[in-house]
């Protein structure tokens, strides 16, 4: 159910020089229910009073349902209305929001055996909500799933420590972190190749595509 709140932000750290994470309670107490992928809109006005609104990613890792700090992951956008709204909250200061919005979810009836995650920047955000659930999924049905993550740098690899442990401890979840470094080009062509050869004329992946890709992203 889609519900408007106030939210108050308890903690802010930068994730990376141009990204800042920030960790917000509801001003209610309530926990914040969502499905792990589902994002947030920030409401605001534009300094002449118009009215606007902004989507975030909600990437609390979530067991269950229910969290009690939403956090997001907001990106620098030069000149941006919400950037300076978010980038300026200090903490104890609230913003209006409503949510959880969005079906870009792993879903309880779905029955895949893989799933195979691409993202770059702070697109990598619904993935880290969902790692509790991946591993769930891992344990009991055996399903195989494997991360691919991009940045323009290295500093710029958000939460690339969680997602490492995660591959890390987690059987059958596979990781790679992409970024301009020369080794990492290459790679990412390996994969874009493998994507690529298979692909047309609809640009609709096979079977086949996906298991190449898959075998691409080192254990
Ligand atoms: C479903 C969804 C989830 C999203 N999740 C996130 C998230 O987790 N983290 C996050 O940081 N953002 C996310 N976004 C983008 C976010 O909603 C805003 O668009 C973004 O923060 C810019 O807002 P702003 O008000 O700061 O910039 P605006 O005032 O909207 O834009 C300022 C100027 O920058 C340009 N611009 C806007 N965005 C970009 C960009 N990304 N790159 C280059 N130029 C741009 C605009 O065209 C404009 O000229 C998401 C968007 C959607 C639709």
């Amino acid at each position: 159910m889609i519900e408007h709140f106030q939210l108050k932000l308890a903690d802010s750290r930068m994730l990376a020089p141009t990204v800042r994470h920030l960790a917000l309670e509801r001003a209610d107490g309530t926990p914040f229910k969502f499905t792990p992928g589902q994002f947030v809109q920030i409401h605001f006005n534009y300094d002449d009073g118009k009215p606007t609104k902004r989507s975030y990613s909600v990437g609390t890792p979530a067991e269950g349902d229910e969290v009690d700090k939403l956090e997001l992951a907001i990106s620098y956008v030069e000149g941006g209305a919400a950037t300076r709204l978010l980038g300026n909250l200090e903490r104890g200061g609230s913003v209006e929001a409503s949510g959880p919005y969005g079906r870009f979810c792993l879903m309880d009836d779905d029955a895949n055996r893989r799933y195979f995650l691409i993202a770059t920047g702070t697109g990598v955000t619904p993935y880290r909500a969902m790692l509790p659930k991946i591993k769930k999924l891992i344990a009991e049905r055996g399903t195989r799933v494997a991360l691919l993550y991009g940045a323009r740098n290295e500093e710029e690899l958000l939460y690339g420590e969680e997602f490492e442990a995660s591959r890390k401890n987690t059987r059958n979840s596979r990781s790679m972190p992409v970024c301009r470094a020369q080794h990492a080009r290459h790679r990412a062509r390996t994969i874009a190749a493998a994507t690529c050869r298979r692909c047309c004329p609809n640009c609709s992946p096979t079977p086949n595509t996906t298991s190449r890709i898959y075998a691409a992203i080192p254990k």
